[in-house]
């Protein structure tokens, strides 16, 4: 059957969506370039969980009524459903085909406040001021179901090989951002200097599609505002000089902050040259800028409580979580381990122990507080 000819006017229509789509494909490439990338490393091997990064970053960022429920940067337990809820199981991201030149959007889901978990009032008053000396410090109102790190310390596996570790997650910043894609107004870009994610609060219009496309389910809804927030980085501090709250409070030192092509720092020696830092969840195809170093565990007991020469972290869960590259990981982490137990050189596990604080952010390393003499200074 012969094809019907197209009228004059479908063919004008066409050529337009066309040109449309070929100005939106540029206007995306041009919001997600960047000169420089910047990135972060968290070894898990030296998290504690005490949560302290979450706290900085609360009090700096998000500690009014709008952004009382956002928490920029969470650390959960794993094995756990994290925050938000089950996030792994949300769907966002990208499909990577041909070699990764072709990302297509998969479709996320729009996580809601429960899952979040809200932001709990508790009877402060009640414990510190009231009369009753038995009273016990309780979320009051709606019995909570669900919170930010509801599932802290419940781990996995079974005695006497349970396990658990933490993971501490912010935005990603990612090469390819699939909240930038999603965006129908192009809030959402990569700051030129730094490559950091950010949302340009005059243009948000809060549709909230970035939040169902980011697959680390890393941007909230600002109720108030009527806007997506999310991870800054810290970048008013970057620009000074100074490394993200997060990574400068860590009482671990647990987190490195640097240019990723900066061949002589250590983020780009964790990642590039030891491949011991690996992005979380690779397989969702957004390429993220921050890594992590998996985590070691004792070896498995057997029934009788002799030593197993078998990981008591399955590595099937680890690759889940990293990728193909966790196993590779673990094998460095182990023979640099047992160098420098034999009193041997290993510059992998000097950058890992991190004697020296300023050492882990440089060029980030200045003092906060020179920021507020900067400031009196001026004033
Ligand atoms: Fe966007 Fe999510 Fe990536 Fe952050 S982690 S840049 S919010 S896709
Ligand atoms: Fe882990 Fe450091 Fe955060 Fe504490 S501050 S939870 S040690 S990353």
């Amino acid at each position: 059957m012969a094809e019907k000819k197209k009228t004059a006017e479908e063919i004008a229509t066409e050529k337009r969506q066309k040109e449309l789509t070929k100005e939106l494909q540029a206007t995306k490439e041009r919001l997600r370039y960047s000169k420089r990338q910047i990135a972060s490393v968290i070894d898990l091997n030296k998290c504690i969980g005490c949560q302290t990064c979450s706290v900085a970053c609360k009090t700096l960022w998000t500690d009014d009524e709008a952004t009382d429920y956002m928490w920029w940067n969470t650390v959960n337990t794993q094995p756990g459903l994290g925050s938000p809820k089950d996030w792994e199981k949300m769907g966002g991201g990208y499909k990577v085909r041909f070699e990764g030149k072709v990302r297509e959007p998969i479709k996320g889901k729009l996580p809601s406040r429960e899952e979040f978990g809200e932001a709990w009032k508790f009877n402060y008053e009640e414990v510190y001021t009231g009369s009753s000396q038995s009273a016990v410090l309780k979320p009051v109102g709606k019995e909570p179901e669900w919170g930010v790190n509801w599932d802290e310390d419940q781990g996995g596996g079974e005695y006497p090989n349970a396990f658990y570790f933490y993971l501490p997650r912010i935005c990603n910043h990612c090469t390819y951002p699939t909240c930038l894609d999603a965006c129908p107004r192009s809030a959402i870009y990569k700051r030129q200097e730094d490559g950091i994610a950010v949302i340009d609060e005059e243009r948000c219009k809060g549709y909230r599609f970035c939040v169902e496309a980011c697959p680390y389910k890393k941007i909230y809804f600002n109720k108030i505002d009527l806007l997506g927030q999310k991870c800054i980085f810290c970048y008013p501090r970057i620009e000074k000089g100074v490394a993200p709250a997060c990574a400068r409070q860590c009482p671990a030192r647990a987190r490195w902050v640097g240019w990723v092509d900066d061949e002589t720092g250590p983020v780009h020696k964790l990642v590039k040259k030891w491949k011991v830092a690996l992005p979380l969840h690779p397989e969702y195809g957004t390429e993220p800028n921050v890594f992590y170093v998996p985590p070691l565990a004792p070896p498995r007991l057997d029934a009788e409580g002799k030593i197993e020469e078998k990981p008591r972290i399955p590595l099937r869960y680890l690759e889940y979580l990293f990728g193909p590259g966790a196993g590779g990981a673990l094998k460095i982490l182990k023979v640099e381990m047992e160098k420098r137990s034999n009193g041997q050189p290993s510059e992998l596990m000097e950058i890992l122990i991190a004697k020296e604080w300023k050492g882990m952010f440089k060029p980030f390393d200045k003092d906060p507080l020179t920021l507020t003499w900067e400031r009196k200074k001026k004033g």
